[in-house]
């Protein structure tokens, strides 16, 4: 068993993890980065939010990242049950710079540049090394225990412990620190067709949210490099996959209650299996304790409609970041100081799960709220971009529950 000695450990190479170990490393702080699998890691989360270009600016990633053939996102499409497509919400024609843009990415390429990032970043990198254990000790000095790609136990000291360990939530789990949100037990089955209808002449690349028959369930639809498109399929965890048949069927049969995907899709050939995740929205009740934080999914996660997971993992990385490389320049490695920015985080991203809850209300339609309201396209931009951390971005709000609130009360008096 060899001792290895660190400022800062992180666990896990997702997003999360690679921009916190980079972010960190580029301070001159000993750090290691220590995912469980084979790098690179086939993933979901595909459709990025303009607001991640912030993020790779700091870690100096722009230039690289327009090499990488990737498509590019310019903005997102809600499509009703009778294939009526409402105009795009197009980014740059609210905000017309360099940021406005974001990109649909192969997460396997992605999350490999990110990790080559924390390399060159000066971090070490070790994949296939499964984290085993962390033991906190009073002089500051933690344990982290792996299994590494030979099979060997290694004990790592650190003075900081990152999880990133996404979905897995290694540390909140076994603290209990986990509560899955009861409003949105959702699942997602999820696929990939070659030559699916893409936006063609002068009608730019989006994200498509495409709404069923029913309401009961919608699909995402996100056009890929090399014509493969990710179209995935989210509702309730029940009416998903209890229905007794396999997920693949209750995939075709929800795409029978969608024709704006089957003539999307008509022409296309489905490829690569099925994939299935569920309960995947959850929060924790507290973000960080003496030695170690939360970030990325590891800390919460909201629901795949907005695309806002990988943003939220770059950003609360490169949040938590500068609270740790503060807290080992002083010498505070409390959870006070670790979790010193888990306050305006939270603040942020509660607009973004009150978007999410007002998608979810069957009654709802944001082009009849917007038809009333023009005043806040901005408003509702800024929330798909992720602009959540500046300005008012809950202006919207002000008027929009009451809106909601008349819904309610109307569907009520007319049942
Ligand atoms: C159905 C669905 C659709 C989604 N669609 C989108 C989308 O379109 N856009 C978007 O932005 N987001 C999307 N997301 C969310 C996105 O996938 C995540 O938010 C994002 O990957 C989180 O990054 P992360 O770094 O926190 O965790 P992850 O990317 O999950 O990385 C965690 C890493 O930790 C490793 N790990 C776990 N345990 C250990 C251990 N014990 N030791 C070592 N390593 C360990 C894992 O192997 C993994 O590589 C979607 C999520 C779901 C469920």
């Amino acid at each position: 068993m060899k001792n290895e000695n660190y400022d800062c450990v992180v666990i896990g190479a997702g997003p999360g993890g690679c921009t916190t170990a980079a972010m960190v490393a580029a301070r001159g702080f000993r750090t290691a980065l220590v995912e469980r699998e084979k790098m690179p890691v086939e993933k979901v989360g595909e459709s990025l939010m303009p607001e991640t270009f912030w993020v790779f600016e700091k870690l100096g990633i722009q230039e690289e990242f327009q090499k990488m053939g990737f498509v590019r996102k310019h903005g997102v499409q809600f499509v009703s049950a009778e294939d009526k497509e409402s105009r795009p919400f197009i980014f740059a024609e609210h905000d017309d710079q360099e940021s406005a843009n974001s990109w649909h990415v192969e997460r396997i390429k992605f999350d490999q540049m990110l990790y080559d990032t924390a390399a060159r970043k000066g971090a070490s990198c070790l994949d296939e090394t499964r984290v085993m254990d962390v033991q906190f000790n009073k002089n500051g000095r933690h344990s982290v225990i792996v299994k590494d790609k030979k099979g060997d136990d290694r004990t790592m000291k650190t003075r900081v412990v990152v999880d990133a360990t996404g979905q897995s939530s290694f540390l909140a789990g076994r603290m209990g620190l986990k509560e899955i949100n009861p409003d949105l037990k959702k699942a997602a089955i999820w696929t990939y067709f070659r030559g699916a209808e893409r936006a063609g002449g002068k009608n730019p690349e989006v994200t498509c949210i495409l709404s069923t028959k029913t309401k009961d369930a919608w699909f995402w639809y996100i056009p890929l490099s090399n014509d493969w498109v990710s179209v995935g399929l989210v509702g309730d965890n029940d009416f998903l996959l209890k229905r007794g048949c396999k997920p693949e069927d209750a995939f075709k049969q929800e795409m029978e209650n969608c024709p704006g995907l089957k003539r999307r899709v008509r022409d296309s050939t489905q490829e690569g299996k099925y994939q299935v995740a569920k309960e995947f929205s959850y929060i924790t009740k507290e973000h960080s304790g003496d030695g170690w934080v939360l970030v990325g999914d590891a800390y919460g996660f909201i629901d795949p409609i907005y695309s806002t997971g990988v943003y939220l993992a770059l950003k609360s990385a490169d949040m938590a970041s500068n609270a740790i490389c503060d807290g080992l320049r002083r010498n505070d490695l409390s959870a006070e100081q670790l979790g010193s920015w888990t306050y305006e985080f939270d603040a942020g991203t509660h607009w973004l799960r009150k978007l999410v809850m007002t998608f979810y209300n069957k009654d709802f339609s944001f082009g009849s709220f917007m038809k009333e309201h023009p005043q806040y396209a901005e408003n509702l931009t800024d929330l798909l971009v992720g602009k959540v951390f500046e300005g008012n971005p809950g202006a919207m709000f002000e008027d929009l529950d009451p809106w909601i609130e008349g819904l309610r009360s109307g569907a009520a008096a007319s049942a």
